[in-house]
């Protein structure tokens, strides 16, 4: 047997549960991390080939973006080891007995991830009382239909845009991965006068220096159309958005997009993560030698677990984009100074800022 310990550090885990029904074919593992702030809010993440490696290291990353967030809420992260795919009722099945499951350990609350969405949530606030990212009818924000991560991205892009000598009026915006994040990112950012001059989907690029119509993309995607079927600017294959010179380069598709190998083919000033961790470490550090600024992912990509936060609070969407436009824009603004005063990474600079959250927290409680 792997000893369990093996992840524990200053921060945690506080918990790893094993969770096994074999009557229903339920496998999965719940990680509380770290909850020296509060509950910990992290996603079900359904898959055949998860693991509890996969789900230490997430819960893991939730406490630092809950942290740097500046939300009163730890880290934790649940997996379930079957198909998303498999029929309905038999998801609902699994789903309800995993709730069952987890109901008592009440400093864990769950939310959609890969292979769980907004219905399953409801599944599991029936069972347990409590969930996030729930359905509007019972009291959800739509945080993708609203553009809660879009929003936050756009807001930490306007506060980061003077620490990498970018002017947002005017200033040329490439998205890579025209989904939930990338389109509101572009469409927030257009408003405060940035320029869309390239995106991309799974099918390709379309780019057009002097702007492209972002509405009339958003309309051609939710007509379930592709980038390239767009009426004006020039096509190219889905790795063309990489050489498209810009001001600011928006990752909002797939982790590990930009590593050694790419990274020289990017031509920007600054790169708001959408994505969650889009580039290796390495691609990260060789355009911090460059001078590009990147926001690191659980800064600027946390719109939609501060949501998910205003949600479990009872606030509503409103509330949702004022409690997203100020802790984005603060955090983002502490991420920048640490960074430009200490002379280190944005990301070094997000996780110190991280870690004396979650330190002043364990401070507040008995045990850690
Ligand atoms: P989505 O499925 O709505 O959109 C993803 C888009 O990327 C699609 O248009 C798809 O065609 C495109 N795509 C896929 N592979 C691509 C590739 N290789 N090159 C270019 N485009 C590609 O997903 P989303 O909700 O927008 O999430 C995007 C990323 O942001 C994911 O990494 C997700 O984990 C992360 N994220 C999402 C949220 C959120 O609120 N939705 C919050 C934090 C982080």
């Amino acid at each position: 047997m792997q000893d369990m310990f093996r992840f524990a550090d200053a921060y945690g885990p506080a918990k790893i549960i094993h969770i096994y029904r074999p009557k229903l074919g339920l496998k999965a593992i719940l990680v509380v991390d770290n909850v020296a702030a509060g509950p910990s809010i992290g996603g079900v993440r359904m898959a055949p080939d998860v693991s509890v490696e996969e789900c230490f290291r997430l819960a893991r990353a939730m406490t630092w973006k809950n942290a740097a967030a500046g939300l009163p809420h730890g880290g934790g992260k649940s997996v379930i080891f079957a198909d998303p795919h498999m029929d309905e009722a038999a998801k609902e099945n699994l789903i309800r007995a995993f709730a069952v499951a987890i109901g008592e350990v009440t400093d864990y609350i769950a939310g959609p991830d890969m292979g769980t969405n907004e219905q399953c949530m409801g599944w599991v606030r029936d069972e347990i009382g409590r969930a996030v990212g729930l359905p509007s009818v019972i009291g959800g924000i739509p945080l993708d239909e609203i553009g809660a991560t879009g929003f936050g991205v756009a807001a930490a892009t306007e506060v980061a845009a003077p620490f990498a000598g970018v002017q947002l009026d005017g200033a040329r915006v490439v998205v890579q991965g025209f989904g939930a994040v990338g389109k509101h990112s572009a469409r927030f950012l257009a408003e405060k006068g940035a320029i869309l001059v390239a995106a991309s989907d799974s099918r390709g690029t379309v780019s057009d220096p002097d702007g492209l119509d972002i509405e009339a993309l958003i309309a051609l995607k939710q007509s379930g159309g592709h980038l390239t079927d767009f009426c004006a600017g020039e096509k190219g294959d889905t790795d063309a958005v990489l050489d498209v010179p810009c001001d600011i380069w928006i990752p909002a598709a797939r982790p590990d997009v930009v590593r050694a190998d790419n990274v020289g083919r990017l031509n920007c000033k600054l790169v708001p993560q959408g994505a969650n961790i889009p580039f290796t470490k390495e691609a990260e550090s060789i355009l911090h030698e460059r001078g590009v600024v990147v926001i690191p992912d659980f800064v600027a990509n946390a719109g939609g677990v501060i949501c998910a936060s205003v949600e479990y609070h009872g606030g509503n969407e409103r509330s949702a984009f004022d409690v997203i436009d100020i802790r984005i824009r603060n955090n983002t603004r502490l991420v920048m100074e640490e960074m430009r005063d200490d002379a280190i990474a944005p990301r070094a600079a997000a996780l110190n800022l991280a870690r004396r959250r979650v330190e002043a927290a364990m401070t507040t409680r008995r045990w850690g």
